[in-house]
């Protein structure tokens, strides 16, 4: 019986290699996943800005024509001063030229304005530009050595995993079923040491009878809260007895 405890202690050790192993690529994946996400947001920041300057700048050709109306007007009203006759036609002539006037300075105002925005925002263009490529270029450069790394830790997986298979075909058929549902429904740990009389699976206190059940190794135990399976870890101030 103590040699199958032993076999599943160790398939234990084995499956805990192999998730730490699938953990650490995992972790390397989502580390990219993260910097892909980042450069697209970017891109997305990029692409809104460029829509900002395509507004403003449609607004600004508005502006530029509403300006060049006015200075339309005002030369058209100027020629036909020399032909008003009236002092009343040459007063209302006089309002409308200072009131296009008036425009005009109030479009050239505007159209500076939408010049300076579209000038401060071609230049976060810019900026966003060369932080996306500089970013993007770091990524494919980092891609390519994390893809390496995770191609190196999947052969040692492999080489783990078959020792895996050797290890499970090993054990008695019904200990792995037992123990395949318990790693299965205890986040992959199914073999656990008893350290001071707790459970070191859901660190909870086992009865005294029960450990030293655990200790003589004569059956299978199971924790009484977790069901996962207990050995005995000998101290190291410990005299082995029996
Ligand atoms: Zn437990």
């Amino acid at each position: 019986m103590k040699e199958e405890i032993n076999k599943l202690i160790n398939l234990q050790a084995i499956d805990s290699e192999i998730a730490g192993l699938d953990d650490t690529i995992a972790k390397h994946q989502a580390t990219v996943t993260a910097r892909e996400q980042t450069i697209a947001e970017q891109q997305e920041t990029l692409a809104n800005t460029r829509n900002k300057i395509e507004l403003l700048n449609q607004k600004q050709l508005e502006t530029k024509a509403e300006h060049d109306d006015a200075g339309a007007r005002v030369k058209e009203r100027q020629n036909k001063m020399m032909l008003v006759q009236t002092s009343r036609e040459h007063q209302a002539l006089l309002k409308e030229i200072e009131e296009n006037k008036r425009l005009l300075k109030e479009t050239e105002d505007r159209i500076l304005q939408f010049l300076e925005q579209i000038e401060q925002l071609e230049k976060e263009v810019t900026t966003l530009e060369n932080q996306c490529i500089g970013e993007q270029q770091l990524l494919a450069e980092d891609t390519n050595t994390v893809e390496k790394e995770i191609k190196r830790i999947e052969v040692s997986k492999k080489t783990v995993v078959n020792q895996r298979e050797k290890q499970a075909a090993d054990l008695q058929a019904n200990y792995l079923k037992r123990y395949n549902k318990l790693l299965d429904k205890r986040a992959g740990l199914a073999v656990v040491p008893i350290n001071d009389g707790v459970c070191q699976g859901c660190y909870i206190a086992l009865p005294p009878q029960q450990v030293n059940d655990v200790r003589k190794g004569d059956k299978i135990n199971l924790c009484p809260t977790c069901q996962r399976i207990l050995y005995y870890q000998e101290q190291e101030d410990e005299a082995v007895t029996e």
